[in-house]
């Protein structure tokens, strides 16, 4: 498995954007939270959720699953208060066991008995099946290392390719990981996940990256993982935001930067070109959650197709602008034809080459016509109607 990190002064000359994005008050603004626990002047919101006491011990099985619903509920509430009473200054306090990232983790594990963590809702017990994704009972990573790729704020960001997807994208440019289970990738118990992530860390991550291929198949173990780390590391979900309300759920009050895509703007393009049902009202209602859920911090990615720009850039530009007008958008042009789009290119003539400078300039152009303006080279904030 590769586990690559970067000596941090050969990070900023890669990418000076990155030391940039420090400073940008825009950006400092519109992801505060991410940046609080960046400068370390707050906790990762799963060091807050360590320390809120259970009132059940969420591992007896007699503890209905509905129970434990029940109990999450109420703790998120207590939650919200403590987390607004830390980000203005209060000590953190004492680890205390069982606690509410045990009933996340408690409640994660039962329903991988019978998964809906995704809206596929295969409802297979992933002990013994695997469902759409193709994770069963295991962790699979295929490498994790600090990625100078992704937005200036980001980077270097500690990132963790998990194996197996819930999307059948024709484009997909990791699909030896999320289409194909190769050999090349290390089962990693929720310990070893978790002495990942804190190695990623020591070595100057801004982040952990929780990535793939799709994260959300993952949550279970990656949620168990936090149990064993304590170090103040911002937790980012980097997805297509196909989770189900419950896997939403478990996310929240833990994750505290998010990187949602959102591909397509109507659900027979994402039908096609990438295999799931009921695309946008899913994705949306996750982003929308998401940013909802206190301090924003935010970064939505569109990548814009070839030939797609009216049935899908421009309404998902009109959704972003008027549902979440405070995410940073990222509007990627770097589309190129991977995988189906590429060796089928008569059942994909439409993705089937790259994105003309023009199609982009017309993509740039309808995100200014919203009132986005470029913040830097590749970053949009939205500053008028
Ligand atoms: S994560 Fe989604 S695709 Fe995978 S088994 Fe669960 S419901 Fe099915």
């Amino acid at each position: 498995m590769d586990s690559r990190m970067v000596p941090e002064p050969l990070v900023y000359r890669y990418r000076p954007d990155a030391l940039w994005a420090l400073k940008n008050s825009e950006l400092r603004e519109r992801l505060s939270w991410y940046y609080s626990v960046l400068f370390n002047e707050a906790p990762a919101k799963y060091l807050i959720a360590k320390r809120i006491k259970s009132p059940v011990d969420p591992y007896e099985p007699q503890v209905s699953l509905e129970e434990l619903w029940k109990v999450h509920d109420s703790l998120s509430a207590i939650f919200k208060e403590e987390w607004k009473r830390i980000a203005n200054g209060a000590p953190l306090g004492e680890v205390v066991r069982p606690n509410y990232l045990d009933v996340k983790v408690a409640i994660a594990k039962r329903m991988m008995k019978r998964c809906e963590l995704c809206e596929w809702r295969c409802r297979v017990n992933r002990e013994e099946k695997i469902g759409v994704c193709r994770v069963g009972r295991e962790c699979f990573v295929y490498s994790y290392f600090h990625h100078l790729g992704e937005e200036a704020p980001l980077v270097p960001s500690g990132t963790i390719f998990y194996g197996g997807c819930n999307f059948r994208c024709a484009f997909c440019q990791n699909w030896d990981i999320s289409q194909v289970k190769s050999s090349r990738y290390e089962v990693l118990a929720p310990k070893a996940l978790a002495e990942a992530q804190e190695e990623l860390a020591i070595w100057g991550a801004r982040n952990i990256n929780h990535v793939g291929g799709e994260p959300t198949p993952h949550i279970p173990f990656i949620l168990e993982s936090l149990l064993y780390l304590d170090t103040n590391v911002a937790q980012l979900w980097n997805s297509n935001m196909y989770m189900s309300r419950e896997a939403m759920k478990l996310l929240k009050d833990v994750i505290d930067i998010w990187l949602p895509d959102l591909k397509y703007g109507n659900d027979s393009c994402a039908r096609r070109l990438s295999g799931v049902k009921n695309y946008f009202a899913v994705a949306t209602r996750n982003i929308l959650e998401a940013y909802e859920e206190g301090e924003g911090s935010v970064i939505v990615r569109h990548l814009v197709l070839p030939n797609h720009l009216e049935c899908c850039t421009r309404p998902v530009l009109r959704w972003l602008a008027e549902k979440v007008p405070g995410a940073v958008l990222n509007l990627m042009d770097q589309y190129r034809p991977e995988y189906k789009a590429a060796e089928e290119p008569e059942r994909y003539p439409d993705i089937s080459r790259r994105l003309t400078r023009e199609e982009f300039r017309r993509a740039v152009e309808m995100a200014e016509g919203l009132g986005y303006r470029f913040t830097q080279e590749e970053l949009m904030i939205r500053r008028s109607g």
